[in-house]
């Protein structure tokens, strides 16, 4: 039962009239079990670290798919766009009336494929549309000429991904349409690497560039000279200012990450200049922080004894008297299953492993040896707790996958704090 001094809907905490400004800005959290904080600090470090590196003059489209990958889509986009972002780009055309449904009139690139039959949606919105197909250009041709009003489209040219996008013979098919119809806009063009945050290797991503390159001249031969021309992701920004063009598309570094080891790596190698004596960057090259912590209240605390086995399967045996705690997170909440025998908590201001296997919704962690542990104690998943961090990083390595994957997982039904 909740105690009635809590607030009644614990997302969204009330002040309390007598709380001092400063406390009234961290979130009550008393009535949760599980949830998700973003520190607006952090953030604000990784755009403008993202700043710095881009200049003013290009435009910072933050990516925010994937529910902001995993930060929250209405909490992440407005930290970004306070914290210096021009627009933003999704994948989904709900996610962009979630944007505006959210308040945010800016510019919104939608990346991946909108329904023929929804087409009207996007362009009463103004999004700007990526286009890939005859299909999608001829339908939108007609809306242009039903309502009056004009799509914005961003080509999207073909480089050496094979995934979305055209060249060749279909490039120019595509452009046939195009010039037929005057009534839609290309404001842009754009691309996307294959394998710039994979290898400290190049060469594919500058033939991908010179590819670019030459679809954009073939794009002035036809009469088309798209304002935004744009070919970066996050490692892309970083590494090669001439991938810049008019905009760059920043996702996982806005987050605190970087897209790659390699890419770390690369970045910390040509930014060697901003290492101090002590070997450390400087506060301004040192690069992303992480903004996002995974926290959950222990939910119970028991004994049990040596040889006693833990969690379906049977897959973890106390070799000692041993003090478990359950978290009522599971792989449900985006704990990943692979992480069962293997993860570590922190709890107490220590490391607590994972026992036994991670279930739905819970999961149980080993407390043996922080005898201070209680029931609705504050565990970090993801994230500090006093001088001690497990970072995303950590768990997908443990999970057999990649920093984005582990927090684009997280589960939408979590609650998102900016603190
Ligand atoms: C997801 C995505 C990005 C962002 O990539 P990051 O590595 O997270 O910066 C940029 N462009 C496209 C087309 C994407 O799908």
């Amino acid at each position: 039962m909740t105690p009635t001094t809590l607030p009644t809907n614990p997302r969204v905490p009330e002040k309390s009239e007598t709380q001092p400004a400063e406390a009234a800005k961290q979130p009550d959290t008393r009535g949760l079990n599980a949830w998700i904080e973003v520190s607006a600090e952090a953030y604000r470090h990784n755009l403008e670290f993202i700043r710095q590196r881009i200049g003013s003059s290009v435009e910072l489209g933050a990516v925010v798919k994937a529910n902001a990958y995993g930060h929250g889509l209405e909490q992440a986009s407005r930290l970004a766009l306070e914290s210096g972002a021009d627009s933003l780009c999704v994948h989904a055309l709900d996610e962009a009336l979630a944007l505006r449904r959210a308040g945010h009139r800016c510019d919104v690139l939608i990346m991946g494929h909108v329904p023929l039959a929804r087409l009207s949606e996007a362009v009463r919105e103004n999004f700007r549309l990526v286009l890939f197909s005859i299909e999608t250009a001829e339908r939108l041709a007609h809306l242009a000429q039903d309502t009056g009003l004009r799509p914005r489209v961003h080509v999207k040219i073909e480089t050496g991904t094979h995934r979305q996008g055209l060249e060749g013979e279909e490039l120019s098919r595509l452009l046939d349409v195009l010039a037929a119809h005057p009534s839609l806009e290309v404001e842009g063009a754009y691309t996307h690497f294959a394998d710039i945050e994979d290898t400290t290797d190049h060469a594919y991503a500058r033939r991908q560039l010179r590819l670019f390159e030459e679809a954009l001249e073939t794009l002035r031969a036809r009469g088309f000279e798209p304002s935004c021309r744009h070919a970066a992701c996050s490692a892309a920004s970083l590494l090669f200012p001439e991938t810049h063009f008019d905009m760059v598309r920043v996702g996982i570094s806005q987050y605190g990450f970087w897209s790659s080891k390699e890419t770390r790596l690369t970045y910390q190698h040509e930014h060697a200049g901003g290492v101090s004596g002590a070997g450390h960057l400087d506060a301004a090259a040192a690069g992303p922080r992480p903004s996002l912590s995974f926290k959950a209240r222990i939910s119970q605390v028991k004994n049990i004894p040596a040889g006693a086995s833990v969690g379906y399967g049977r897959t973890w045996q106390a070799t000692r008297p041993t003090r478990l705690a359950v978290l009522p997170i599971g792989y449900a909440d985006g704990y990943d299953r692979l992480l069962s025998n293997r993860a570590h908590v922190l709890v107490g201001g220590r490391r607590a492993p994972v026992r036994g296997r991670v279930c739905m919704n819970l999961t149980l962690i080993d407390v043996t040896d922080v005898p201070e542990a209680r029931l609705e104690d504050e565990v970090v998943l993801i994230g500090r707790q006093g001088d001690r961090e497990v970072r995303a990083e950590e768990l997908a390595e443990l999970a057999g996958t990649i920093p984005y994957e582990v927090v684009a997982r997280l589960a939408p039904h979590l609650p998102r704090l900016i603190v």
